[in-house]
């Protein structure tokens, strides 16, 4: 493997772009940190700050929920107003250029559409739908957000810190008068298109996605630790199919024993090149 390590300049991803016809793309956080959107790990791949709320709870307790649409209102105005950055434009490109076999993406902020690309899978969902654990109804986002700040007014003025999933930092703050709109067509459990910790990733998407590790001829990770299954197994399938693999990533990322070469550089510079 080669590597890059302290002062030395980090390898090009040109050459591996370059042999190559068709690329698995796997991209994460680190694709979307420019665009205002923190990232949940540090270079060692441990958490930032307190884990995600787990679908059990959302789905268990109303005090969890309440919590939960507090905190997303208030981060919903960071997240969705969020642009694309150049690392986004560039994996566009690789699209544009037919190199590309698929964009599967962990991020759920539909920045790798916003800059053009189409050939992409949302592994985790997105984040500007909301779906309805009662019918199934999906509605939009924003529709939500009106709802939520019509329901909580005084909740708007409340500072916060905000994640890569939409959800905004509240220490100590009592949730128990937050109003959270239920459906409107049946009055279930509203939760947005994503997928939790604790939920699995609907297997027609993964078995999707899957099929199109068979028809690359390599894998290129993007901005991922790979330290959640999900998306780590892709690695692992095309380690099996003997596909090399090559990652850009600041710090560690579970798979770095299986790649062909490692880039530790921020996304944007190491995708420079093809912009
Ligand atoms: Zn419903």
């Amino acid at each position: 493997m080669i590597r890059s390590g302290g002062m030395v300049e980090p390898p090009s991803l040109e050459p591996f772009v370059d042999r190559y016809r068709r690329l698995f793309v796997l991209t994460g956080a680190g694709c979307s940190v420019n665009s205002g959107i923190p990232d949940y790990r540090d270079a060692d791949g441990a958490w930032k700050r307190s884990p995600p709320v787990t679908f059990q709870a959302f789905m268990a307790q109303e005090a969890t929920r309440r919590r939960y649409w507090a905190r997303s209102l208030l981060g919903w105005r960071r997240i969705g107003g969020a642009k694309p950055n150049a690392a986004h434009r560039a994996l566009a490109r690789l699209e544009a250029a037919g190199k590309s076999e698929i964009l599967l993406t962990q991020n759920v902020d539909r920045l790798h559409q916003a800059a053009g690309s189409a050939a992409v899978i949302d592994l985790h969902g997105r984040l500007d739908h909301v779906r309805c654990m009662g019918c199934d109804d999906v509605s939009p986002r924003p529709a939500l957000q009106e709802r939520l700040e019509r329901l909580n007014p005084d909740w708007l003025t409340l500072n916060s810190v905000v994640a890569p999933d939409g959800d905004a930092d509240l220490d100590e703050v009592d949730f128990s008068t937050f109003a959270v709109p239920a459906c409107r067509r049946c009055g279930g459990v509203l939760k947005p298109d994503v997928v939790f910790f604790g939920e699995n990733v609907p297997r027609p998407r993964v078995e999707a996605a899957m099929r199109h590790v068979d028809d690359a001829d390599a894998m290129l990770i993007v901005g991922s630790s790979l330290m959640v299954y999900s998306g780590f197994r892709f690695a692992e399938a095309a380690a099996r199919a003997g596909k090399p693999i090559a990652a850009v990533n600041l710090g560690r990322t579970r798979a770095d024993a299986l790649l062909a070469l490692k880039v530790e550089a921020p996304c944007d510079e190491a995708l420079a090149f093809l912009l």
